[in-house]
């Protein structure tokens, strides 16, 4: 593995939370720049070592997000070891502050094994997020509500 491959991995790795290009670059110390970012990123979802999302966020537009599918094998060795759709998170997207919250493993198998037998399709992969106000947001805009004359 190259050195911007390793170093992209681990900023992936390091992350509680899916990451843009952008900010994978910030995060990395080994000097490069945004073309060999992107082919990193590129690289290590081609070998799965990392997966992506394109988000559409009201404030900040479209974006793809990039997170580590090694930390979730890792993290969920037993169930992906015999079940691909099973190493990876999903998230939900908060509209205000912006920030991820882990959903956790995915959930879908179930729905999408139905549609495969029902269907007589195979799936070989899906993206789901959920996005609206988080927990904290929607605390805030009820306070502010609340104290304004
Ligand atoms: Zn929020
Ligand atoms: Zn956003
Ligand atoms: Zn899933």
């Amino acid at each position: 593995m190259t050195r911007a491959r390793a170093a992209v991995l681990a900023a992936l790795d390091a992350a509680t939370e899916p990451l843009s290009a952008a900010s994978v670059a910030a995060r990395i110390s080994v000097r490069c720049d945004m073309a060999t970012v992107y082919r990193a990123l590129h690289h290590l979802e081609e070998t799965g070592f990392a997966e992506s999302f394109v988000l559409y966020c009201a404030e900040d537009g479209v974006e793809r997000f990039y997170a580590s599918a090694h930390a979730a094998r890792a993290a969920h060795d037993a169930h992906a070891a015999h079940d691909a759709h099973a190493a990876h998170r999903h998230w939900f997207h908060c509209e205000s502050c912006h920030r991820f919250v882990d959903l956790g493993a995915c959930k879908i198998g179930g729905l999408v094994a139905e549609v495969e037998q029902k269907l007589d399709l195979r799936v070989t992969k899906h993206t789901m997020y959920l996005s609206g106000i988080c927990g904290d947001c929607s605390k805030r805009s009820t306070r502010a509500t609340r104290t304004s004359p």
